[in-house]
């Protein structure tokens, strides 16, 4: 049978090169959810409350460009979900208070659970994307 395929696929083996230092994977995470630029730590990761900025003033990395979409609150949902189901669930077998104490307790939680983790995790979320080389094909720079 003759060969008829004219070459074989290979993988690109090299790291794409980009125009922004690529900290660890770690300090990129860790920079993105203090809320500063994951590639350089120079510069406000957002122009908002949740808004990212177009791109870093100092590093010129493409923040903007970085698409976090839902994953954040995805995110926020799972982690508040299983603290406030827990500390439900231990209120019921070990407080013994009434429902609208336990209401009380918990709405407030939930709500301050979810606002306080949006942000620095949009931001863990933009630094992984960033370390990821999570761009559009026009970003990702020479
Ligand atoms: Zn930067």
């Amino acid at each position: 049978m003759p060969d008829t395929f004219p070459t074989r696929w290979a993988p690109e083996r090299r790291a794409p090169s980009s125009a922004w230092p690529q900290p660890p994977l770690l300090r990129a995470l860790l920079r993105g959810a203090l809320g500063r630029c994951p590639a350089c730590g120079g510069a406000p990761l957002f122009a908002g409350w949740l808004r990212v900025r177009e791109a870093c003033p100092v590093c010129a990395a493409p923040l903007g460009r970085l698409r976090a979409d839902d994953a954040p609150p995805y995110i926020v949902v799972f982690l508040v979900g299983h603290v406030v189901v827990g500390t439900q669930f231990a209120l019921e077998r070990y407080a013994g208070i009434s429902i609208g104490a336990e209401i009380a307790l918990l709405l407030p939680l939930t709500v301050g659970l979810a606002l306080g983790l949006l942000r620095p995790v949009k931001g863990a979320v933009v630094g992984l994307m960033l370390r990821l080389g999570m761009l559009p094909e026009a970003a990702r720079g020479g």
